[in-house]
């Protein structure tokens, strides 16, 4: 056995903690075990030890030293470091442990991969002491030269020079963090656990604090939920997030082409979502801001599934050819990232998984529009995942 008594509990929370943080559910980890599912279950409960060979594998699937799991982690944590601004999805006051060490480790990535110039998105935000949020988001699309239609907000944030971090967050759906010296450095961390239109709203969310040259406070770091609809910073940046996903002069103009025959129907409020790429109930929300839906359409609207819509739209139409990912891609990304100096030490741990997950999850994501994608984040983080065990050995 390789654990024995007091340590199974200890050693099962770790394997656990490690396969979330991977994105493994406990069936594909009993998959490559050999197990059933429940037996993986054990194990996490600490209910049941590991056998030396299933250690092995474990620590093949997760690319991690036997030791690792073994051993109690020493390491202290410094929770002195906070983002500058994050939204969270729950109401608790403070940051779980979890999500702080993403954090951490994003920071810390951050700062050794400087660049030596102020990232490109200084020149974009606004010098206007108190800047008007909708305008400064049109502003935006002007530059980029976006005329019509879905933003591909992650394209432009990354040629703005902000590095973006998917990421597997608890409480978090996204988070600002800013590194002055000895340049200015940017960061966005996002939760790839929502839904993928949450996490355009969450990236670009964050993009408006930076453009509107907020400043971190206190009173930000402790905002919540039910706090935030009353803070003014976070409704200013919800504010352009809506703007830049939905723009208002856009919406009003289809709109008006829709409703020749009368009201919008619940198709066209549906064929809108799609067309801007964001979910039917964001579409609602905003159509209904801009009193361009009734209160009473807004609450008819609001009990329909979308799923249901979206059933009868293909009926409808002929169904849109949707784009698998490119499993290849793993070992080109993984070749590029070997060669790079900065990640040489990542490659022997589970670091090294995670690392591949996100360039891999990140390249389909920019290439691929949204309304093509036929893989989702957990399919493309499970595959790299036994691709690492099957051709990475460490
Ligand atoms: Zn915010």
């Amino acid at each position: 056995m390789a654990t024995t008594g007091d340590s199974n509990r200890a050693v099962g929370l770790r394997v656990r903690e490690m396969r979330k943080w991977l994105r493994l559910s406990q069936g594909e980890v009993a998959e490559h075990l050999n197990l059933q599912r429940a037996a993986i279950s054990s194990i996490e409960n600490g209910k049941r030890s590991l056998a030396v060979s299933e250690l092995l594998q474990i620590c093949r699937l997760f690319h991690c030293e036997p030791n690792v799991l073994l051993k109690q982690n020493t390491e202290t944590k410094d929770l002195s470091l906070l983002p500058s601004f994050h939204t969270r999805m729950t109401r608790e006051d403070t940051i779980d442990g979890q999500d702080q060490k993403e954090i951490e480790r994003f920071h810390s990535d951050l700062i050794q991969n400087m660049k030596d110039k102020d990232a490109e998105v200084a020149s974009y935000i606004s010098d206007k002491q108190f800047p008007v949020p909708d305008e400064e988001a049109s502003t935006i699309r002007e530059k980029l030269n976006i005329k019509t239609g879905s933003i591909e907000v992650l394209s432009v944030m990354i040629k703005l020079g902000i590095q973006v971090r998917f990421s597997s967050l608890g409480q978090l759906s996204g988070a600002l963090i800013r590194i002055y010296k000895p340049n200015t450095q940017l960061g966005v961390i996002v939760n790839s656990d929502q839904p993928d239109d949450r996490v355009r709203f969450s990236l670009a969310h964050e993009l408006a604090h930076i453009i509107l040259g907020h400043k971190s406070e206190k009173s930000n770091i402790t905002s919540s939920i039910k706090g935030r609809r009353f803070n003014p910073i976070e409704r200013d940046a919800d504010t352009f997030a809506a703007e830049l996903l939905m723009p208002e002069s856009e919406l009003i103009n289809i709109s008006k082409k829709f409703m020749e025959d009368g009201l919008l129907s619940e198709l066209e409020i549906f064929q809108l979502s799609q067309k801007f790429a964001v979910s039917f109930k964001a579409m609602l929300v905003r159509l209904s801001e801009l009193k361009i839906i009734s209160r009473s359409q807004y609450n008819a609207f609001s009990s329909l599934k979308p799923t249901e819509i979206e059933k009868q739209t293909l009926e409808s139409q002929s169904s849109i050819k949707k784009i698998a990912f490119d499993k290849s891609s793993i070992e080109t990304i993984a070749n590029t990232l070997r060669e790079s100096q900065f990640y040489l030490n990542k490659t022997t741990s589970p670091e090294w998984v995670r690392l591949l997950q996100e360039r891999v999850w990140e390249k389909y994501i920019t290439t691929i529009p949204a309304s093509e994608r036929a893989t989702d984040v957990k399919e493309v983080y499970e595959t790299v995942a036994f691709w690492i065990a099957e051709n990475d050995p460490i």
